[in-house]
């Protein structure tokens, strides 16, 4: 069918910054060129799905002409990098932003091809400030290929995809432990940035049923001042570029290298392409997940609102109303790394209309969003994603129901939630390893191949446990080859004893995290209903 001949795009938006503009044609190329949604990803960027490729070249050049790009959103090199997208005006908060705009503008590639194809040669690169230039021509110690269009990646580019997320202490809603590299901004007690912590390794891609493949979270590398911060990514960059596996793109990923080597051996070598030793680790207060809904005051006088859009997909209604609020107003956006969207910049004497409004587009406030809806997290997987094996967003919102069903059923109350996270494939794009419940495809039975095109009531799932509310733990496979269909066969009694025995406010990974996998076990399978 038209599937396989249209294609998806990807744009970049570190931090998930989208400026006014770049929104409005976003929304116009989605219904002329697309399949009439815009979806909001888990790395802060939009995707547009079903664009032709004859589409293609009048799609991308005029994301670019309206101050957007797709450049580096795909391939072996460095993905959007991610930062909270709380527009406050907090000087943490601006400096993990501008820190990871310099990052992704320092691992851009620099090639004028892409240019050259698709916008007929003009350039249309923003400004980089010089000391983004100034790092990635640095070649004091041998990083750079000198004669290179591509000073950084070469012509080999690097072993695999690579993800950075930049923070500040406590928020993390970037997933910040899943990333290669993850940056914390480091504040003294004027609440003056003075430096970085940095984590690496993290990462989340396996595959099914082979135990040398893993989702692994970042570790502690060391801190650097704050004007070292560009050389510091650019020595782990390198590190990778040169001894990260290229012979078998499974174990790709740096966290493979990292595995392997032990954190002493790869500080070591990264120290050498840095041309100093890192600084010790600064200790860091624990992690909260923020979502940003709802209205906030930046700071500045201004409000922003952060709106709760199910699996990140802008359509129908509501897609005509954010159109309308946004074009009306004049609001610059932002994406969240739980695929939500911030308005910003809204001045006081509007908030009365504009949640008017929005009401009327049925973009609710936080407070009517089943709180499991809030931090449930699904990739588009099945039809969208050709490494999909079952699906995920198309099937989300109804599992969702099943569980807050099955949560009345043992009389856990409305307010109680716990991650819910699914994905397609064991690729892991929606972080299913961080939840607490995590769902990932683990295959459709033959018959469901051959008939159900639209109803896939027999996809399995493999069912992880042990991720916890602030994504500060790695979840683990708790059962394979489970009936998506049959799935309350396994939750029921979970949650029930999570009811019954838990500790106060335990949440519901901690709790499996503390009575471990046998004991559940043990209970699905002896149970016998409420
Ligand atoms: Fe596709 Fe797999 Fe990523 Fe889902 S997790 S979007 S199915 S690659």
């Amino acid at each position: 069918g038209a599937k396989s001949y249209s294609f998806m795009l990807r744009t970049k938006n570190p931090c998930g910054k989208v400026p006014n503009r770049l929104y409005l044609v976003m929304d116009d190329l989605a219904d002329e060129f697309g399949i009439g949604t815009l979806r909001l990803t888990t790395r802060q960027t939009f995707q547009l799905h079903g664009v032709l490729k004859k589409d293609m070249k009048t799609v991308m050049s005029t994301i670019i002409r309206n101050m957007g790009s797709t450049l580096g959103a795909c391939g072996d090199l460095n993905r959007n990098v991610l930062a909270p997208p709380a527009p406050l005006a907090r000087k943490d908060y601006l400096v993990a932003q501008e820190t990871a705009e310099n990052i992704a503008a320092l691992l851009t590639p620099q090639s004028g091809f892409y240019y050259d194809v698709w916008v007929d040669g003009e350039r249309f690169m923003s400004a980089e400030p010089p000391e983004v230039v100034k790092a990635r021509n640095d070649n004091s110690h041998g990083t750079n290929f000198p004669d290179s269009p591509e000073p950084i990646y070469g012509t080999q580019f690097l072993p695999r995809k690579f993800k950075i997320a930049v923070t500040v202490p406590t928020d993390n809603s970037v997933d910040i432990l899943t990333n290669d590299i993850g940056v914390v901004v480091v504040s003294d007690d004027n609440g003056e940035p003075q430096g970085f912590n940095i984590y690496v390794g993290g990462g989340m891609g396996r595959t099914h049923r082979l135990e040398s493949t893993f989702p692994r979270l970042a570790e502690p590398l060391g801190y650097v001042p704050k004007e070292e911060i560009l050389y510091a990514i650019k020595a782990i960059v390198v590190t990778q570029r040169e001894n990260g596996r290229r012979d078998d793109r499974k174990y790709s990923r740096m966290k493979y290298l990292i595995s392997s080597w032990g954190i002493e051996k790869f500080r070591n070598v990264v120290e050498q392409y840095y041309g100093k030793k890192f600084e010790p680790f600064r200790e860091l207060p624990e992690w909260e997940f923020k979502s940003f809904l709802g209205w906030h005051e930046q700071g500045d006088g201004s409000l922003f609102c952060g709106l709760h859009i199910d699996n990140g997909r802008i359509k129908g209604t509501m897609k005509k109303t954010l159109r309308e609020v946004i074009e009306k107003y004049n609001l610059n956006v932002r994406i969240t790394a739980n695929q939500n969207l911030i308005l910003c910049g809204i001045r006081h004497a509007w908030r009365r209309p504009i949640t008017t409004m929005l009401a009327q587009g049925s973009l609710l406030q936080p407070r009517f969003v089943d709180p499991l809806n809030i931090t449930a997290m699904a990739c588009p997987a099945l039809p969208m994603c050709p490494l999909a094996i079952t699906e995920a967003e198309r099937g989300i919102l109804d599992i969702l129901k099943r569980v807050r069903a099955v949560f009345e059923k043992v009389g856990l109350k409305y307010k109680e939630s716990i991650v819910i996270r699914a994905t397609g494939c064991p690729n892991g794009c929606a972080r299913p390893y961080m939840a607490e419940l995590g769902l990932v495809g683990d295959g459709p039975n033959s018959y469901q191949i051959i008939f159900a095109v639209t109803q896939r009531k027999y996809d399995f799932a493999q069912i992880w446990l042990g991720g916890t509310p602030n994504q500060s733990a790695l979840a683990k496979c708790f059962l394979n080859k489970v009936k998506l269909q049959e799935l309350e066969k396994v939750i029921e009694p979970l949650f029930y004893h999570w009811r019954r025995s838990r500790n106060s406010k335990e949440s519901f990974g901690e709790f499996t995290n503390r009575l471990g996998f046998e004991k559940l076990q043990e209970w699905v399978e002896k149970w016998e209903g409420v």
